[in-house]
């Protein structure tokens, strides 16, 4: 009872909407949001591994949508889904939602920005010590028996400078880490004037792309995947950053050109790279992924207990907010 109690004073579940209205979850989310949505008065269809043949034929019952980035709600399900009147994504990033389709038939599409803004920062920091320190490889060579001590020469951080591509949620708090291990930070984002505070209390440098890229030791990746930013980071910009450098991309795998990558990798135009996410998921160009000075994890930026249940929590509260209003 206590329990619930706290569940109801810090998400203040105060909407209540008519039971005749229903919402298909299609992706895990966490169990609080859940039961956020049930006691609104939703009638709420769990079902986190549905496939898309189901999905299609059965759309159209439903007049709210729960996604993480599994599910792609593109024109087919929005076509189909006759009675919907929201999308909701229970994380960061609308790349896997038709969003103008969905606006041009007046569905509302939400998303739960801030959520997994920490974790995924406190990963990005993670993968940068792992490349400067060479971490997953001294661990899986002690588990294969093997004492590579000699091989393992690394970096500090201190001093290094990080370029920040994206100044946003997660950009700021991967900033205000890495200042903590006394980096000097570089910062580029398309909105920077806006973003001046942050770039003060930062103690950050505003700077183009290409001289971030030239000048940056470890260059980290957080920009949504637009049209503009596909491919942001090619062949052209690999080749002007330094060959000691090293890559992170925790934002999506579209930004990075991985042929390109892979090359820049091969060749040594940088020294590494640690990525996240990928172009296809799970990545089939297992080239890239098995080269030694490549650091891989599977999508797992926004995958803590912290971050799902903030998510499913702020993406509850807003279906209801949006549902109530019909
Ligand atoms: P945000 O919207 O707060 O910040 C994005 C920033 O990028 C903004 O400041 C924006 O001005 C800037 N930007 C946009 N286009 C740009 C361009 N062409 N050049 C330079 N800057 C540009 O978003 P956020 O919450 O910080 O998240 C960033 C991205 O991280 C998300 O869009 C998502 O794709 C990704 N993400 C990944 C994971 C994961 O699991 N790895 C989890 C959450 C989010």
């Amino acid at each position: 009872m206590f329990s619930l109690i706290i569940l109801f004073m810090e998400t203040g579940v105060d909407v209540q909407v008519g039971f005749s209205l229903s919402v298909l979850v299609c992706d895990p989310i966490h169990e609080d949001g859940l039961e956020i949505l049930r006691k609104g008065g939703l009638k709420v269809v769990y079902a986190p591994d549905i496939g898309r043949e189901e999905l299609l034929r059965t759309v159209g019952m439903y007049d709210a949508l729960v996604v993480r980035s599994r599910t792609k709600v593109d024109k087919e399900v929005l076509e189909r889904g006759v009675r919907l009147k929201a999308v909701a994504r229970a994380g960061v990033g609308l790349d896997n939602i038709d969003v103008e389709e969905a606006k041009r038939r007046g569905i509302a599409v939400l998303s739960a920005p801030g959520g997994p803004s920490v974790s995924v920062a406190e990963l990005t920091i993670g993968l940068m010590l792992c490349l400067a320190r060479m971490i997953p490889y001294a661990d899986s060579s002690m588990k294969r028996g093997r004492w590579v001590k000699r091989e393992l020469m690394g970096v500090e951080l201190m001093g290094k400078k990080l370029g920040i591509v994206g100044l946003g949620r997660i950009g700021y708090e991967v900033g205000r880490r890495a200042k903590a291990f006394g980096m000097e930070l570089l910062v580029h984002d398309v909105y920077i004037d806006k973003l001046m505070d942050r770039v003060r209390e930062l103690g950050a440098k505003p700077s183009t792309l290409e001289d971030l890229l030239r000048s940056s030791d470890f260059v980290t990746l957080h920009v949504p995947l637009t049209p503009e930013t596909r491919r942001m980071i090619g062949e052209r910009e690999l080749r002007m950053m330094k060959p000691t450098a090293y890559l992170i991309n925790t934002s999506r795998g579209g930004v990075v050109d991985e042929e390109a990558l892979l090359r820049a990798l091969k060749e040594g135009w940088i020294a590494g790279a640690a990525l996240d996410v990928y172009e296809v998921e799970p990545p089939t160009n297992m080239e890239l992924i098995r080269l030694r000075n490549v650091v891989c994890t599977p999508h797992i930026g926004g995958q803590t207990i912290e971050a799902q249940r903030r998510n499913a929590l702020i993406i509850a509260n807003q279906l209801l907010n949006v549902l109530k209003h019909l």
